[in-house]
């Protein structure tokens, strides 16, 4: 597996020394890269915009990718479809940085990993579904029941419930 993220580094140092209002995109496609410490990332595709601003370089990322995750109703291991679009300012001076306190580098380069993870990590869904109507497992043989269907599906999960329907139908 290629563990390579360079093409996350961005060389901007370039666009410094345009005029404000000067843009550049930078696509980004990659089938997979990894985000230390914990993030696995598969398919990533976007693009990155940089514009030369009065006070730094305005960044504007979105991309799109998928990340291997287990679904809480069948717990089956789906690829989780998640996106990033965020903006960040590189200031060129202390005093222009904006909350993220972020500076552009004397190397002129920029490592997208760190943010692209953290934006990553929040679009992880708190509850994973392989699919919007997952129908999870059967309670009682624990059977797939996207995949298969057991005799189960109709009777009543409570068994206090079906004592109550057995009481009915006499
Ligand atoms: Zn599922
Ligand atoms: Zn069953």
């Amino acid at each position: 597996m290629n563990d390579s993220r360079d093409f996350l580094t961005l060389n901007v140092g370039f666009i410094v020394h345009q005029t404000v209002g000067y843009t550049r995109d930078f696509p980004i496609e990659a089938p997979s890269v990894y985000l230390p410490p914990d993030m696995n990332l598969s398919d990533l595709k976007g693009f990155v915009r940089v514009t030369r601003t009065a006070q730094g370089l305005l960044v504007q990322v979105n991309m799109k990718a998928s990340t291997s995750s287990e679904c809480v109703r069948c717990l089956v291991d789906f690829q989780q479809p998640l996106e990033a679009d965020f903006t960040e300012l590189y200031a060129f001076t202390l005093n222009q940085t904006t909350e993220t306190g972020l500076l552009m580098p004397e190397s002129g380069k920029i490592d997208l990993a760190p943010m692209l993870r953290e934006e990553m990590i929040l679009a992880i869904p708190i509850s994973p579904l392989c699919k919007p109507d997952c129908k999870g497992l059967c309670p009682v043989c624990g059977e797939n029941l996207n995949e298969t269907t057991c005799n189960h599906e109709d009777d009543d999960i409570d068994p206090r419930l079906s004592a109550l329907r057995s009481l009915e139908k006499e």
